[in-house]
């Protein structure tokens, strides 16, 4: 399976500033030690052409030249510099060639990612540009272009905040379905409409969240037939996550995953797997889950493999 990082684009952040920009060199480390399965590459930047259609020339312009006001940079939550344009270009990238890789092979990984609180025209909550909403323009443009219908896309946010970006971009877009399942006294304050969004109480466990996402999929299923998932499996509905709200346990995490792998699974869906949040009290246990994430992916992507083989095989039998 493949896995996409941009971890050596930095932001230089003042001190004390709370966005965790270590995680992604550790996850990264930890993959490359622990999941000899996962192959890594360095994420590709995105293409003006490809973040143009999803963002507002205006914006993009704004972002590559450093003339984002005060104000933009202040809903940002970064300051503007060199490196994080490159860097937010890059997670971009990689989410797209995450979603090329996984057409191929079934599953893989942006390192980063889960940007969802990025609207066409405007950044927000640490979310220059909407990584998911880019890769899902971008598989569209391109089947398009080969003459094959348009693929209509699932973005599943699991984050503990509501993809507020990705539901006010696709608002009137038929052919891809957001599902939002968030904490309802999270921040964004004020929610947009996705087409799917589950709202769950302050304190909610392990056994009430994994029921409402085996609701909200079945939903998901019922209403639309997705080519292609993108999967956005933030850490931060973890207990000891400081931004988060919620109470699930790192083993609730994990059915969390299995859930969205498995139903994926059972459709022959590819799945782009972005880690967006995940602002632990303990770094540690934030890479910890992220971890826990990429490992089922690969279980899943192996699984995948295996039971497509005897089908080679038997075409082989004949050649
Ligand atoms: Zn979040």
């Amino acid at each position: 399976m493949k896995a996409f990082y941009s971890d050596r684009f930095v932001l230089p952040l003042p001190a004390g500033h709370r966005f965790p920009m270590q995680k992604y060199r550790l996850l990264r480390e930890r993959v490359q030690a622990e999941l000899p399965n996962v192959v890594l590459d360095e994420a590709p930047i995105a293409a003006d052409f490809e973040l143009a259609r999803v963002h507002e020339a205006d914006y993009i312009e704004r972002v590559l030249t450093g003339a984002l006001d005060a104000r933009e940079q202040r809903e940002i939550g970064f300051p503007w510099s060199l490196e994080m344009v490159e860097r937010s270009r890059r997670s971009v990238g990689a989410t797209i060639a995450a979603c090329h890789a996984a057409c191929q092979g079934g599953f893989a990984v942006n390192l980063a990612g889960g940007t969802h609180h990025s609207y066409g025209s405007h950044g927000a909550g640490f979310c220059v540009f909407n990584d998911a909403a880019v890769a899902a323009r971008a598989l569209q443009a391109e089947a398009r272009e080969r003459g094959e219908r348009t693929p209509p896309i699932a973005i599943v946010d699991l984050d503990v905040h509501q993809g507020n970006g990705t539901a006010a971009i696709f608002q009137n877009d038929p052919s891809v379905f957001t599902l939002s399942l968030h904490g309802t006294s999270n921040y964004p304050f004020s929610k947009e409409i996705s087409d799917l969004d589950v709202a769950l109480p302050d304190g909610c466990g392990d056994d009430a969240y994994i029921e409402a996402l085996s609701g909200a999929l079945s939903t998901m299923f019922e209403r639309f037939e997705p080519a292609v998932l993108i999967y956005l499996a933030g850490a931060d509905p973890h207990v000891d996550d400081r931004l988060g709200r919620l109470a699930l346990s790192v083993e609730g995490l994990a059915r969390r995953d299995s859930l969205v792998f498995s139903a994926a699974a059972g459709r022959d869906l590819p799945v782009a797997i972005t880690m967006a949040g995940g602002y632990g009290r303990d770094i540690d246990v934030t890479v910890d889950i992220h971890l826990q994430t990429i490992q089922l992916a690969a279980v899943a992507f192996g699984a995948r493999r295996d039971s497509s083989a005897p089908d080679t095989l038997r075409s082989a039998d004949f050649i």
